[in-house]
């Protein structure tokens, strides 16, 4: 496995580097956030650790404008700022994973191992449908007649889960099991997070499409039947 590590702080940085090593991954380090998003654009890495204050471009910009070049790698967010703003805006910016400094190392390297596990599937280009919504598998994208967004990794892995269950309520324990896997920290309010990306997502859209609400349970979509 590859990753690609952008920090700034030197020491961090190659102790990054050496704990991925160590778990028997190649890593390279970038120092700034213009040589991290060159490097990230060559699509090589499996995965790719990101921290938010960086040189030159900070991390947010360089998630946007690799997304905005159609990159679907995973990414991890690295970052010594918690306040839930900053959350929210890399994880709506197309982040997977957000980590607050200091992390544990076991913790980083789970994070990293989950996120590559996502990585190889071969996405079929077709698309899904239900009610008047599209999920354009090959473009990562939800569209609705002539309006389209795009969805991050774990909005879009979210989004077809419902999809493939319609009619079916989908639990929190299952969709913390299929989307984050067995060994993530993820807890029940970050299926919540994603679940009101989502639903954001389908207003901008004007889709007649929801995503209900069973207390205590689960989720599942509505809005599909003509
Ligand atoms: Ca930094």
């Amino acid at each position: 496995m590859r990753v690609l590590v952008v920090e700034d702080e030197q020491r961090l940085a190659a102790t990054l580097q050496d704990l991925l090593e160590m778990d028997g991954c190649t890593a390279d380090v970038c120092h700034d956030g213009e040589a991290g998003l060159d490097n990230a654009l060559s699509g090589i890495y499996d995965v790719i650790l990101l921290d938010v204050m960086l040189p030159r471009m900070d991390g947010f910009t360089v998630l946007r404008r690799l997304r905005e070049a159609g990159s679907a790698a995973p990414v991890l967010m690295l970052t010594a700022r918690s306040e839930v703003s900053d959350r929210v805006a890399g994880l709506d910016g197309g982040a997977d994973y957000y980590l607050t400094k200091p992390f544990e190392p076991k913790e980083l390297l789970a994070c990293v191992r989950a996120l590559a596990r996502r990585q190889p599937e071969l996405r079929r280009e077709d698309a899904l449908t239900y009610g008047d919504i599209r999920l354009e598998r090959g473009a990562f994208a939800l569209a609705c007649g002539e309006r389209s967004v795009r969805l991050s990794r774990k909005e879009f892995d979210m989004m077809e889960l419902l999809m493939l269950n319609q009619r079916q309520v989908i639990t929190k324990e299952n969709l913390l099991l299929k989307i984050w896997g067995y060994e993530s920290d993820a807890e029940d309010n970050n299926v919540e997070v994603y679940i009101s990306f989502l639903r954001k997502k389908l207003g901008h859209l004007h889709s007649r499409v929801k995503i209900r609400t069973i207390r205590m349970v689960g989720y599942c979509l509505e809005g599909g039947e003509s």
